[in-house]
């Protein structure tokens, strides 16, 4: 497993870690999650697999937390862990859930579901019904690789999400291509009136990083900022109470 930090932009806190899959194939060598997600979807593996994810994620931010709460003043830190579609499917991710919950004593609130737009695409009555259930433990939903998918924006409406993750294609540009900086403005203002927070993803450049704090953007994540690293790496910024320096851009 890795942890991506994500940075709170004007203070330089990491305020939360997104908790990716690895695999390191003891021939070849590290396999992108891009190739060996789907290969575990279809075959099901994807339900143990991400069984394991969570319990560890929320087994992490628990020790991190405690060391957090030793320092002076409160930076509250949140955990963020991937759900597949064929998860939902073919799963009760809710049982799941409330197990890890209680076995590791996390606050529900500090844990973040992030789902793909094609969870909105498919059945709305299933999906709404176990969307809900799952926000009725109260943890929180967001929209990963927001605006790349199909479906509708009413899904924002009908479904019970509190925050979207800005796709890389679109952070990409910014600073650049005016396109781009026009399509996330349009994305924070319709997150803005929903009340739904904003992370954007995939932040390689100090000049995406200025565009999207002048556009108001809150929380990014990103080459620039931290790699994916192993929860030592995670535990060590979070033992110096490490600050990025983001606060004056
Ligand atoms: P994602 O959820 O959109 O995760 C973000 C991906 O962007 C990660 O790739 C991360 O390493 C990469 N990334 C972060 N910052 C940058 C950057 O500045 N530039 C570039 N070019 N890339 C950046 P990763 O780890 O290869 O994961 C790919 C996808 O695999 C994830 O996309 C997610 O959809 C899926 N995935 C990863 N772990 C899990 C998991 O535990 N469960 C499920 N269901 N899916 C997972
Ligand atoms: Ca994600
Ligand atoms: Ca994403």
């Amino acid at each position: 497993m890795a942890y991506q930090p994500v940075i709170d932009l004007s203070t330089g806190i990491m305020v939360s870690v997104e908790a990716l899959l690895r695999w390191n194939h003891p021939e070849r060598g590290a396999i992108a999650p891009v190739e060996f997600i789907p290969i575990a979807e279809e075959t099901g593996l994807i339900v143990p697999i991400g069984a394991w994810m969570l319990e560890q994620a929320c087994g992490q931010l628990v020790a991190w937390q405690r060391i957090r709460r030793s320092q002076p003043g409160e930076s509250p830190l949140t955990v963020a862990v991937n759900l597949s579609v064929r998860q939902l499917l073919t799963s009760d991710v809710a049982h799941l859930l409330r197990g890890v919950l209680s076995d590791t004593g996390v606050d529900p609130a500090d844990v973040c579901l992030e789902l793909t737009e094609s969870v909105f695409m498919e059945d709305v009555d299933f999906f709404g019904r176990a969307l809900a259930g799952l926000k009725a433990l109260g943890v929180t939903l967001a929209i990963d690789d927001f605006g790349t998918g199909y479906s509708s924006l009413s899904y924002l409406k009908r479904f019970p999400v509190d925050a979207v993750k800005v796709d890389r294609v679109f952070v990409d540009g910014l600073g650049t291509d005016p396109h781009d900086t026009a399509l996330v403005a349009a994305i924070v203002a319709m997150a803005g009136a929903l009340e739904l927070d904003v992370t954007a993803e995939g932040v390689e450049t100090v000049e995406q990083l200025t565009e999207l704090k002048a556009l108001g953007v809150r929380r990014a994540q990103g080459y620039l900022l931290a790699r994916p690293m192993a929860a030592d790496g995670i535990t060590q910024l979070v033992t110096t109470a490490h600050r990025w320096g983001v606060a004056g851009i």
